[in-house]
């Protein structure tokens, strides 16, 4: 796509309004614009243009691996047999492995590899956690492991020793010991991803690995992945990584199992700092948060400091956060998929603490929000209809006080990556990447749907949701 002429759109609330784009970047906008020779002319209709959407926290190669595996979770399955049936009717991978994600207790329980045979036990099947930091294997899938001896600390094991098909964070232990997987489709990502209004991302996977960056970075420079991407999980002593690859913060995480202490917490955060990163911390709960600020009232922030998901935020730390400089990203997207459990599972004195908004933006903390896909829902627009209606798949709402006006929660997809919580961009000359509606902004914004993008120029590639196969 070299040039292309948006007739009779709407931006920042102003109809009629003309935007011409070169080479994926907006260098002219106003009434009446005349066709250049060459140029694209498509007529919106009053559709509304927008930047393109950021999602400042999700997971690409776990969303490429989610592609092909089976949903193990609400609201694809809900109980034993329908999980069983599910496992059953999965094509395995090359490698002969059954691969389920997105696992809930409300389905059966929390799983051992017995119990899993019960559900499978023809093929190996590892199965994880919707949290990302839990996979259970069967019998069969054990064996291949040697989970018998090895001698990782996530492997779980009974009094006797013997593995209970339960690994807690041990991705890398893991794929040491599967057959090397076929190239991820992040294509495929890329596409929905941008189907949904989404041109660039931050993921948020710590320690990327050599071959995991080098596949991110060729999958941004052949176009393939059209998004900006921005890394937390690039190493400390990593050098440019590229065009539209770029380094973020470092990726901390507090355990929700095995917290550090003050003084090695302190020790990190001044590891990073002291090259010249922000760190981005990973922290869900009370305890990890009250950690956390103690660490930085020692450390101080830097500027660009990110506190990931902040799940669980007590009133009284509102302001000591806000104390903190730190910006928050945070996940609403989570209240919409998992609200029901949360009621069920957290105490009810906890759950106006669950994913805050309001008190944060209140308070002048800087907010972003996003997805933390494939854990979480991708599509930005039901996170920003979560953020603004707080409302569960059964309809209650979980904390009320901290609903958001939709408007506000678009905003905060629209920073750019390197600012999450920080201004929204706008459709100007130079701005890169915008996203096209087929309906003006307050209509959509009064009902959010994936369904409003029309087009999206991402990375001068011009994309239309129709051309995405599915969401990832
Ligand atoms: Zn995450």
């Amino acid at each position: 796509m070299t040039g292309l002429l948006l007739r009779n759109g709407e931006v920042a609330s102003r109809p009629a309004t003309d935007v011409r784009l070169a080479h994926g970047r907006v260098t002219e906008v106003g009434r009446s614009l005349h066709p250049a020779p060459g140029e694209e002319v498509l007529d919106l209709a009053g559709g509304a243009v927008l930047p393109g959407l950021c999602d400042s926290h999700l997971h690409l190669m776990a969303l490429a691996a989610a592609r092909g595996s089976v949903r193990c979770g609400p609201p694809h399955v809900g109980d034993p047999g329908q999980l069983a049936a599910a496992l059953a009717a999965a094509s395995p991978s090359p490698d002969g492995w059954v691969r389920a994600v997105g696992y809930a207790e409300s389905v059966a329980g929390l799983l051992d590899a017995p119990a899993l045979d019960r559900l499978h036990g023809t093929r190996p099947v590892r199965l994880q956690h919707r949290s990302g930091a839990m996979w259970t294997v069967n019998s069969l899938g054990a064996e291949l492991l040697g989970l018998a001896g090895a001698d990782h600390p996530g492997v779980e094991r009974t009094l006797d020793g013997t593995p209970t098909g339960r690994l807690w964070r041990a991705d890398d232990w893991l794929r040491s010991r599967l057959p090397a997987p076929a190239p991820p489709d992040l294509g495929g990502v890329g596409d929905a991803l941008a189907g949904l209004g989404i041109t660039s991302v931050t993921d948020a996977t710590p320690d990327l690995d050599d071959g995991a960056l080098a596949i991110l970075r060729a999958a941004v420079r052949s176009r393939a992945l059209p998004q900006r991407v921005h890394l937390l999980g690039a190493p400390l002593e990593s050098e440019e990584l590229g065009d539209r690859v770029t380094t973020g913060p470092y990726k901390l995480v507090l355990s929700d199992s095995a917290l550090p202490d003050l003084d090695t917490l302190v020790a990190r955060i001044a590891t990073v700092h002291a090259t010249g990163r922000a760190v981005a911390v990973h922290c869900v709960t009370r305890e990890a948060l009250v950690l956390l600020v103690a660490a930085l009232r020692i450390t101080g922030a830097r500027p660009g400091d990110r506190l990931e998901h902040a799940a669980l935020v007590p009133p009284e730390l509102v302001p000591e956060l806000a104390e903190t400089g730190l910006r928050v990203v945070t996940q609403p997207g989570f209240l919409a998929d998992r609200g029901d459990d949360y009621l069920a599972d957290v105490p009810p004195a906890d759950r106006p603490d669950l994913y805050r908004c309001a008190s944060l933006l209140g308070a002048d903390v800087p907010v972003a929000l996003s997805s933390d896909a494939p854990y979480g829902p991708v599509d930005p627009w039901a996170v920003i209809a979560a953020a603004a209606g707080r409302r569960t798949r059964s309809g209650a709402v979980v904390g009320a006080a901290e609903r958001i006006p939709a408007s506000r929660a678009l905003a905060a997809y629209l920073a750019e990556p390197d600012d999450p919580g920080g201004p929204p961009r706008r459709v100007a000359p130079g701005l890169e990447d915008v996203v096209v509606l087929d309906r003006p902004l307050a209509q959509l914004l009064s009902a959010p749907e994936a369904a409003a993008v029309r087009l999206v120029v991402v990375g001068d590639r011009l994309i239309e949701p129709g051309d995405a196969q599915a969401s990832p």
